[in-house]
């Protein structure tokens, strides 16, 4: 009998999770990863925080060094793309024309930035891969008024490395504080005072209409007036890269469905990570989100579903952000009418904000506090019941809580 192949498309860390997670699970055929990128699969977090900044050296942070993948037969396909696919012939069409057959297949394919429509110039800068991150550093060295289009947390921890480089930095965002969409008014209005207080000219409720270019400046138009800047950085948003599974006739909306063991509509195809949208079984229904951490342990899941070990993907959604010497987190997921409390304090820079419904706590966004968040991952999905009040109470330990 011939080797099996299990191949893997898209080099993040989803797929350096999975493919770690196949051998770690005695597969012993090939395992074949294929990445249009020009690196091994590396964290994309640092690229833009500190990475941005003269102080780091401007290199990656790989998953896994070269060496291991060598050590553990682990074929690399980069610069090359998988251009389409045939779920019945179970074969892959690359952009180097090879054509590769699979036994299993994970889609890793992840997220793109959306970029500016009909712009295209080097003073404007998206920040998804390690090329662009080398861009963008060199281009904010060189720079002295940055514009960064779009609060969001990527937008917002550029700016807090680029305004403690001393550059002049404006932030212009359609919501009226910045990081709204994830943290709300509330804790998005102390992030903006957090944001103006280090020297950000944080312009919200803006629509950047059009972006044109001089021969030395790039000049926002929102509808508040104009911003003149050296540097653009593009922080406004994602969309998934569906496409190849989308022209197999694979079902997609909003991202790659998925069952709680990523697999996909077609046979012996699974999909993983901030492409794949995925039945989550504590919340009942099929969500997509874009997670460091959740990329990895959805590829991980997956590896696990593909050699036939029943894996069911039921992780909580955690996330962080670090901006000056702040750290965000956030783990769970609140509906807009669960009820708010607040532990710690908002003027301190040092709270816990809980979302909480019928007594149980749904969601926790942490603002230097990462003992709290710690806590509400391990009590999540457990049986708990706790009061707004013991929540406020900070001589009431989490831990104890969790308990219950
Ligand atoms: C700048 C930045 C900062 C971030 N900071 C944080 C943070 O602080 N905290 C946090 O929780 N999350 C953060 N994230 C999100 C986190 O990095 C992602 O959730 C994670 O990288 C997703 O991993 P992935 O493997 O699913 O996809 P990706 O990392 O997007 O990898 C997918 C890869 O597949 C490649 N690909 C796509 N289509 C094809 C194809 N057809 N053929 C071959 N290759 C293909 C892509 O080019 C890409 O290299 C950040 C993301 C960015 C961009």
């Amino acid at each position: 009998m011939s080797r099996q192949r299990h191949v893997i498309v898209g080099g993040g860390v989803a797929a350096a999770s999975a493919a770690a997670t196949l051998r770690a699970n005695g597969f012993e055929g090939e395992v074949c990863i294929v990445s249009d990128d020009v690196a091994l699969p590396y964290e994309r977090p640092p690229l833009s925080k500190r990475f941005l900044s003269p102080e780091t050296d401007g290199t990656a942070t790989l998953v896994k060094s070269a060496d291991w993948y060598a050590e553990h037969d682990v074929t690399v396909l980069l610069r090359t793309r998988a251009e389409s696919l045939d779920t019945t012939a179970k074969t892959i069409d690359l952009s180097t024309a090879e054509q590769l057959s699979y036994d299993k297949l994970l889609i890793a394919t992840g997220v793109r930035a959306r970029t500016l429509p009909h712009v295209d110039s080097d003073r404007i800068q998206t920040l998804r891969s390690i090329a662009d991150a080398q861009e963008a550093r060199t281009r904010i060295a060189a720079a002295d008024r940055v514009a960064i289009l779009g609060g969001g947390f990527i937008g917002c921890e550029a700016a807090s490395t680029a305004v403690s480089m001393g550059k002049r930095v404006t932030v212009l965002e359609r919501t009226e504080t910045l990081m709204q969409a994830a943290l709300g008014p509330v804790i998005g209005g102390v992030m903006t005072d957090v944001h103006r207080a280090a020297g950000v000219h944080v312009v919200a409720g803006v629509v950047v209409q059009r972006i044109d270019e001089t021969p030395t400046t790039v000049v926002a138009r929102t509808d508040h007036g104009r911003i003149e800047a050296d540097l653009v950085l593009v922080g406004a948003g994602s969309q998934p890269n569906v496409e190849l599974a989308h022209s197999a006739g694979i079902e997609v909306k909003g991202g790659i469905v998925t069952d709680q063991f990523s697999r996909t509509s077609a046979r012996d195809v699974f999909a993983a990570g901030d492409v794949a949208s995925t039945f989550h079984p504590f919340y009942k229904e099929h969500l997509r989100v874009e997670h460091h951490d959740s990329a990895i342990r959805h590829g991980a899941s997956a590896a696990k579903n593909m050699l036939g070990l029943d894996a069911p993907f039921a992780e909580a959604h955690w996330f962080w952000s670090d901006q000056y010497d702040h750290s965000i987190q956030q783990v769970g997921r609140a509906k807009p009418d669960d009820d708010m409390v607040l532990r710690g304090s908002l003027d301190d820079l040092s709270f816990s904000a809980f979302s909480l419904r019928d007594g149980r706590i749904t969601r926790v966004i942490s603002l230097n506090r990462p003992k709290d968040v710690l806590a509400v991952r391990r009590m999540l999905f457990t049986d708990h019941t706790v009061s707004a009040e013991q929540l406020q109470d900070e001589a009431t330990p989490l831990n104890r809580l969790a308990r219950r």
